[in-house]
C-alpha cells in the first residue's frame, strides 16, 4: 500500500460524499441540523485541495495532511472526529504499510474517535461503522485475508453498521436532543462512515 493508494481513498471518498451530499444531509435533517453532507463535502475538497498543493510524499503524509483539513474546515461535531481517526492513524501507522499495519492504526484510529467522541458502539454514532469495519479488518486480517478482500470485508461491516443504527435512539450528538424521536432513522455520520470504507475497497 503506498502514498498513491491512500491519495486515491481520499479522492474516492471525496467522489462519493460529494455524489451522497443530498442523502447525507436529509439523514441530519432527519434527527441533526441538516448540514453534515454540506460539511463532509466541503471538508474533503479542502482534503483534495491540500493534497494537490502540497503532494504528499507518504501515507502518513496522506493521512496527517487529510486529517488536518478535515478538523479546520468540516465545521461540525464530525470534523474534528473524523480528523482524528486519520492523525491517530498517521501517528502510529509504520512503513511500508501492510495491511496488518494499516488494521493496527486503524484501530487505534476508531479508539481516538471513541475517547473524543466519549462514544461507545450502540449510542448511534459513526462509531457504529467505524467499529465494527475495525472488527472485519482485523479478522480478515487474522485469516489471511488479500487487501482488496479485506477491505471489502470492512466495507461491508460498515455498511450493516451504518444501517443498524435504524433502531437505535442517539446518545450522542445533537441526535441526542431528541430523545425518542431519532429513534428510526440512520446516523448520518454513520452513513458517511460507511463511504469512506467503500472508498477504500474501490481502491484497494
Ligand atoms: P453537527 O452535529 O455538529 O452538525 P455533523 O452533522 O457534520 O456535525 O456530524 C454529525 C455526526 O457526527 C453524527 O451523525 C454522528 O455520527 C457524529 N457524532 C456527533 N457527535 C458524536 C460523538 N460525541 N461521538 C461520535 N460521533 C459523533
Ligand atoms: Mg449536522
Ligand atoms: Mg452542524
Amino acid at each position: 500500500m503506498d502514498t498513491d493508494m491512500f491519495v486515491a481513498w481520499f479522492e474516492e471518498a471525496a467522489r462519493l460524499v460529494h455524489r451522497d451530499r443530498e442523502r447525507l444531509t436529509r439523514l441530519d435533517a432527519a434527527i441533526g441540523d441538516a448540514d453534515h453532507g454540506t460539511n463532509l463535502d466541503r471538508g474533503l475538497s479542502e482534503v483534495r485541495k491540500a493534497l494537490t498543493e502540497w503532494p504528499p510524499e507518504s501515507p502518513v503524509q496522506v493521512l496527517t495532511s487529510a486529517g488536518t483539513a478535515l478538523i479546520r474546515r468540516v465545521g461540525g461535531a464530525s470534523g474534528p472526529l473524523y480528523g482524528s481517526v486519520f492523525r491517530q492513524m498517521g501517528k502510529v501507522l509504520e512503513s511500508p504499510v501492510t495491511l496488518a499495519g494499516f488494521s493496527a492504526a486503524f484501530e487505534e484510529g476508531v479508539v481516538a474517535v471513541e475517547r473524543l467522541g466519549k462514544a461507545a458502539p450502540g449510542d448511534k454514532t459513526m462509531v457504529d461503522a467505524l467499529a465494527p469495519a475495525s472488527r472485519a479488518l482485523a479478522l480478515a486480517v487474522r485469516d489471511g485475508a488479500g487487501v482488496r478482500e479485506a477491505f471489502e470485508q470492512a466495507a461491508r461491516a460498515a455498511a450493516e453498521g451504518a444501517e443498524a443504527t435504524i433502531p437505535m435512539q442517539a446518545r450522542k450528538g445533537r441526535a441526542s436532543y431528541l430523545g425518542e424521536r431519532s429513534i428510526g432513522h440512520e446516523d448520518p455520520g454513520a452513513a458517511s462512515s460507511a463511504l469512506f470504507m467503500a472508498a477504500l475497497a474501490a481502491v484497494a
